[in-house]
């Protein structure tokens, strides 16, 4: 039977989560029962916990991760969110070096903060996460608000990164989402740079097209790299249901073997988990 990781999820279980209304829409009950339940429907092993945004644009924080993490019996493991000051950055670190082996990734909220993905207040958290082998997600594409700066967001700028620290795990969030070619490019180039399908189903009007072209974007992308060792399955609970983030995969023009790769041998491997 195939497992899954799914290596992008939120949960806050607070009335002052921005992402409520992305739960209402998709009649989901946003609980940690809903989503424990749902993993163990669909075969989902493991995921990994981020920070929803809370009202006022700040994310739930860290610990509040951990806790929800601690209570799901293993089957969730946290991603730490870095906000761009000195002082989060050090309590970042601090906090990952308090719960070793239990934090496995960091995430950058490109295009919500006032920060560039190379701006030097997150030197620390790279020196860390690198000698960590600890990977750094940063959202990429569309942002779930009107109010996003798609300039910071948009995934080229990882490039400049990636060539500084070729040592560096990077995972571009949504495929970049609407830049898939960008991506394609990004990590066919770079050994250390993946992208996660997660949060791109959104629903409305010519949803079953847009289904369609999402799956012909991200199948075109893994011929571009000739490689489906770089994509990683993700649902952006409760931005998208599981059952349209797994009928995605199942739409993918690849073969069987990558299907598997996708869904879960890669994020194992580079997650470690
Ligand atoms: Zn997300």
């Amino acid at each position: 039977m195939q497992e899954i990781i799914d290596a992008h999820a939120h949960l806050s279980e607070r009335s002052d989560d921005a992402l409520n209304r992305f739960a209402r829409k998709n009649g989901l009950r946003y609980t940690l029962d809903e989503l424990l339940g749902t993993m163990r429907r669909y075969k989902i092993v493991r995921g990994l916990l981020l920070s929803p945004p809370l009202q006022g644009g700040a994310p739930l924080p860290n610990d509040k991760v951990i806790k929800l993490c601690i209570r799901s019996g293993g089957m969730l493991a946290p991603v730490i969110t870095v906000e761009p000051s000195a002082k989060e950055v050090k309590a970042a670190v601090k906090l990952a070096e308090e719960n070793r082996r239990v934090v496995k990734a960091f995430k950058v909220r490109l295009g919500y903060v006032k920060a560039s993905a190379t701006s030097p207040v997150f030197d620390r958290l790279y020196d860390y996460a690198e000698s960590e082998r600890l990977p750094v997600l940063f959202h990429t594409g569309d942002t779930a608000f009107s109010t996003g700066d798609l300039a910071r967001s948009h995934p080229l700028n990882l490039d400049g990164l990636a060539n500084k620290r070729e040592e560096l795990t990077i995972i571009l969030c949504h495929f970049g989402n609407p830049w898939f070619e960008d991506v394609a490019e990004l990590i066919y180039k770079h050994p250390n740079v993946y992208a996660d399908i997660s949060g791109l189903i959104t629903g409305g009007a010519y949803a079953e097209k847009y289904a369609g072209w999402l799956a012909k974007k991200i199948s075109e992308a893994v011929y571009f790299a000739a490689s489906a060792d770089k994509v990683i399955f993700g649902t952006d609970y409760p931005v998208t249901k599981h059952s349209e983030t797994l009928a995605l995969v199942r739409k993918l023009e690849v073969d069987e073997r990558d299907k598997e790769k996708i869904l879960w041998r890669n994020a194992n491997r580079v997650f470690g988990l």
